[in-house]
């Protein structure tokens, strides 16, 4: 990952949220309270909107831009938490200079710091933690991330407001999930080139 890739992955994200911000609020509705489609489209067009104007000139400034970015302007459980898994790839790319996969272990960490969530949970961690296996291992593709995705639906929600619904949370796909797996097709997209 350098500057280039980075900046264009928050890029291809931005697109991908954008594009489908009502299906990520279509998912919202059963389970949670219909806003992760808002969230995720005000977050993203302001991250890029700072791109723009403060053109990070390292991978340091654009996850520092990234993370203060979505702290600060996207409300609900999932600012918090993304900003979190930010705020952790940046500490261990400042720390060690240790390999990509090791930078996106660390952002996984940052959010079940921050948010106690559980592989099962049926939260974002069911798409990070095997992404973040699968990129240990340098296998991770389009269909790992659609799979763990997919996963999610027959889950139990156990944290978050998907869990207020209890058993009615069995058999929908995690919003979350969902915008995270935007988040890994975008990166794979953008170190393809
Ligand atoms: P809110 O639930 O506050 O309305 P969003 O709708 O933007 O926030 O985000 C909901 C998503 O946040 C969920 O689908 C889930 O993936 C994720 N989430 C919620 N709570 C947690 C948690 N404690 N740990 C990890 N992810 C969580
Ligand atoms: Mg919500
Ligand atoms: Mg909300």
């Amino acid at each position: 990952m350098d500057i280039q890739t980075g900046i264009r992955w928050m890029e291809l994200f931005n697109e991908k949220v954008q594009q489908e911000k009502d299906y990520l609020t279509q998912l919202d509705t059963p389970i949670g309270d219909s806003d992760h489609g808002n969230n995720m489209s005000r977050g993203m067009a302001h991250v890029v909107e700072a791109i723009d104007t403060q053109s990070p000139n390292s991978l340091e400034e654009l996850l520092k831009l990234v993370t203060t970015t979505l702290l600060s302007k996207v409300g609900g459980a999932s600012g918090p938490l993304y900003g979190s898994a930010f705020m952790g790839m940046l500490k261990t790319y400042q720390g060690d200079g240790s390999s990509w996969s090791k930078v996106l272990q660390c952002g996984l960490e940052s959010i079940q710091k921050r948010g106690k969530a559980e592989i099962g949970d049926k939260t974002m961690i069911d798409v990070w933690a095997p992404v973040v296996q699968a990129a240990e291992n340098e296998q991770l593709t389009n269909e790992v991330i659609d799979e763990a995705v997919e996963a999610t639906k027959p889950l139990k929600a156990r944290k978050g407001r998907a869990s207020y619904v209890g058993e009615r949370s069995i058999g929908h796909i995690d919003p979350g999930a969902y915008s995270s797996a935007l988040l890994f097709h975008a990166m794979l997209e953008a170190e393809a080139g």
